[in-house]
């Protein structure tokens, strides 16, 4: 076992096989330069020293499971200045065997509580834990194609939040798109996430309401610019090539606040 349990000062080293293991279940973390998977890797040890992984319902966390989280969660940091610094924030992880169910209350206009259920693959809390169904981990060796990714998708949701509420804009480094200040970088960086949002929601109400064409990407990211930005990312992390044809502008956006170093 390597300790996820906190306390460890030096990063566990994952073993080979294990290792292995991860990047034949999920391809997309394999398809990568060799670089990138050495510093995957490495990351991937230093989330498991610093985070704490909790299990609900009964469910055991195997090394399996820490590793497949932190594996695809230090993704999007893969290249970020700062790396795991981004999630420095939290240290829980809970996990789920399924999907969760959480239960909402809204007020409406006139005063009135509304109580339901909501249904959770994941979610992520600013400043709190992270919770994740090792189902939907899971599925996302499989839903490359689709470019659905529950890991990434709330991982994306906590770099969102560390500029304050999830809004679906980063916060993003001096300089941004060419911009000379904080407001018109964030100017920039909406002049092109919200036209390619307002798109999508468009066609996806067409599809539900009309039957037309559903587009690709999860519907779930027409329910806000923070839900879009989430599952964009999921997508342009486990399916890039297909990002690209449908959203060009996205790729280019993300290439330029996730590429930025090779360091760290
Ligand atoms: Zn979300």
């Amino acid at each position: 076992m390597f300790g996820w349990l906190r306390g460890l000062r030096t990063p566990p080293s994952i073993p080979d096989s294990a290792w292995q293991a991860t990047l034949a279940r999920y391809p997309f973390l394999a398809d990568r330069s060799v670089d990138d998977v050495a510093r995957l890797r490495t990351l991937a040890a230093e989330f498991l020293r610093d985070k704490e992984f909790h299990g609900a319902h009964g469910f055991v966390i195997t090394d399996e499971v820490a590793l497949a989280v932190a594996a695809q969660a230090v993704l999007p940091v893969l290249h970020l200045p700062g790396g795991l610094r981004w999630y420095d924030d939290f240290v829980g992880i809970v996990m789920h065997p399924g999907e969760a169910v959480a239960r909402r209350k809204t007020v409406d206009e006139s005063g009135v509580v509304h109580e339901y259920d909501e249904v959770l693959a994941g979610e992520a809390m600013d400043r709190g834990p992270v919770m994740l169904s090792w189902q939907d981990v899971l599925a996302g060796s499989i839903t490359q194609d689709s470019g659905y990714n529950v890991v990434i998708h709330e991982f994306a949701h906590k770099i969102d939040m560390r500029s304050g509420d999830a809004d679906g804009c980063p916060p993003l480094p001096a300089g941004f798109g060419g911009t000379s200040t904080a407001r018109d970088a964030r100017i920039a960086w909406f002049s092109v996430l919200q036209p390619a949002y307002d798109d999508f929601r468009e066609r996806t109400i067409v599809a539900e309401r009309f039957g037309g064409e559903e587009p690709w990407l999860d519907a779930y990211g027409a329910t806000s610019p923070a839900e879009f930005f989430a599952v964009a990312c999921e997508a342009y992390f486990v399916n890039r090539d297909k990002l690209t044809s449908e959203f060009a502008g996205l790729t280019g956006l993300f290439d330029e606040f996730f590429q930025r170093s090779t360091a760290g």
